[in-house]
């Protein structure tokens, strides 16, 4: 599964604190029942879904009648079959119609709407199904996949949506949610190596307060089915199986040993679980991120010369004025450029590509 984190999509914070729900019967399945361009659907687009989601997410807010708390729905599926994180897992939905339907089921929005875009693709039903999984290996989501239109009076998720939750909501390979094609290693030996990340150990039989860390933000973020006990401060299988789920949440591929999803952590996967890299080096000496009004193109900011050091320090320097990429103050169209590189070729980003930095692209530019 590809998930997209609140961090990375740019979400706003919740405007009231979300209520806690620790179990439902299962998953009400959601449509934007409103105009979706076909252009969103391109192979091409997917830079374009990060924004789309800040729509919503801004719309839901700006509902006064609502209410909302923040994005309505658990978790919003784009047509390239990314999962892209909204109330997330354990938290009260508010999309399907009533507080009694909000307790009972999990919500998931799948971008079509009811004019434009209204055919879900191949890539997006597999979302669902995705999506689904993860709320009920995560947030403990009952067996039930209902459309938003069961018991209560609404168009949604409109008819080609609704026809596929009525038709068994399978994948369009046939196979069921929790239906064996979960990417964990079958077969493959279990990795058993450590690394060193900032001083630190991690992998089997490291030990530490900081191995305890781990577990404990891999269960807080759903991670955590491996764990018969603990999470404790000695590595074990456990802690590789549960590390290699997030892996594949982040779209990493290959769960053999000393590929990129075996369940050891690299810095990059590491810094997306923690938000920083514990150890001698901190994120400390990284600067606040200055926020994203901090960079405009063609506006001038301070922040601008501190991006273009980590910039050219990573070697993002390709677009440029042909006289070499000049660091400055300045957010050019060649600063845009640079940065949506470093995002393409930073798989916790990947699905956030457009050029301008979030807070996570700002950490993992400058540590
Ligand atoms: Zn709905
Ligand atoms: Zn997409």
């Amino acid at each position: 599964m590809r998930l997209v984190t609140r961090a990375v999509w740019g979400a706003r914070p919740s405007k009231y604190s979300l209520v806690y729900i620790g179990a439902t019967s299962g998953v009400k399945i959601h449509y934007e029942g409103a105009y979706v361009p076909k252009s969103l659907a391109a192979a091409d687009a997917h830079s374009a879904c990060a924004g789309h989601m800040r729509d919503i997410q801004a719309s839901h807010l700006a509902n006064t009648a609502e209410d909302y708390s923040d994005i309505a729905y658990n978790a919003v599926v784009c047509p390239h079959g990314y999962v892209f994180e909204g109330r997330g897992l354990h938290r009260k939905t508010g999309a399907n119609g009533n507080q009694t339907l909000n307790a009972k089921d999990y919500a998931v929005c799948a971008m079509v709407g009811s004019s434009g875009l209204v055919q879900p693709t191949d890539a997006l039903l597999g979302g669902l199904v995705d999506a689904i999984d993860w709320l009920r290996n995560g947030g403990s989501a009952g067996p039930e996949v209902l459309g938003h239109r069961d018991g209560y009076a609404t168009a949604c998720p409109g008819d080609p949506l609704y026809a596929w939750v009525r038709a068994g909501a399978h994948r369009p390979d046939g196979s069921s949610p929790q239906g064996g094609t979960s990417g964990t290693a079958s077969g493959s030996s279990i990795a058993r190596y450590q690394v060193e990340i900032n001083g630190l150990k991690y992998g089997y039989g490291a030990t530490g307060s900081h191995i305890t860390k781990v577990g404990q933000t891999l269960v807080a973020k759903g991670f955590g089915k491996h764990y018969k006990v603990g999470p404790g401060p000695e590595w074990t299988d456990a802690d590789t199986r549960n590390y290699q789920d997030f892996q594949l949440s982040l779209g990493y591929k290959g769960t053999a040993p000393h590929q990129d999803a075996d369940g050891v952590p690299g810095e990059v996967s590491l810094h997306q679980l923690l938000g920083s890299l514990p150890g001698k080096t901190t994120s400390s000496s990284v600067p606040p991120f200055p926020g994203r009004s901090a960079f405009v193109l063609g506006k001038s900011n301070p922040a601008v010369s501190t991006l273009d050091r980590g910039l050219v320090r990573k070697g993002y320097t390709r677009h440029n004025d042909g006289n070499g990429y000049q660091p400055g103050p300045r957010f050019t169209e060649y600063t845009r450029e640079n940065v949506r590189d470093f995002q393409r070729a930073t798989p916790a980003l990947a699905g956030d590509a457009y050029g301008y930095p979030g807070p996570l692209t700002w950490r993992l530019l400058l540590s």
